[in-house]
């Protein structure tokens, strides 16, 4: 079994529903162990959208990660996502944020997500489940990457 960390996200209709809808979606494949609280967000790229609500689960899954990110792309099916754009509007997000130590650099995955260290609303709850989880990229725990960001923007709902 391979531990992982997974970043939910929602921004359309109602988000506290998605997010339990998609981990009970989650249930079939990832065993869910620690689950993070909500976190409300400001949108962040494109910003004239609504606010985000974010999680983070920490879990174990048997699926290799191809197999992990096709079953989240197809729980985002599922559930009616639609493509927008790139950090548009959306009814729900799932992120491999990491897969034990693993260290993926492909066109279709990336692992540890790039984007984490950059990311306070990835940060907060995954320090909230993991603090000493060590980002395998950079060598530098959890707490010390939300250590070195704004924090702004980000509230516990
Ligand atoms: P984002 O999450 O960056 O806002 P999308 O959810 O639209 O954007 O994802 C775009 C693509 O990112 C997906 O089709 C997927 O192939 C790719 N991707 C690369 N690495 C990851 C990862 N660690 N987790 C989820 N998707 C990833
Ligand atoms: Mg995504």
């Amino acid at each position: 079994m391979a531990w992982v960390l997974i970043g939910l996200g929602s921004n359309l209709h109602d988000r506290e529903a998605n997010l339990a809808h998609a981990r009970e979606l989650l249930a079939a494949r990832v065993e869910v162990v620690r689950t993070s609280a909500l976190y409300e967000t400001v949108p962040w790229g494109y910003a004239e959208q609504p606010a985000f609500l974010n999680q983070v689960l920490a879990g174990e899954t048997a699926l290799t990660p191809l197999r992990l990110l096709n079953f989240l792309k197809k729980i985002e099916a599922q559930m009616g996502r639609e493509k927008t754009f790139r950090y548009g509007p959306r009814l729900i997000d799932l992120d491999i944020l990491a897969y034990d130590q693993l260290v993926i650099r492909t066109k279709r995955l990336e692992i540890p997500h790039p984007r984490i260290a950059e990311r306070a609303f990835v940060l907060v709850p995954l320090v909230e489940i993991a603090p000493e989880w060590v980002h395998p990229g950079l060598g530098k725990t959890a707490r010390k990457l939300l250590q070195e960001i704004s924090t702004e923007g980000v509230r516990r709902w």
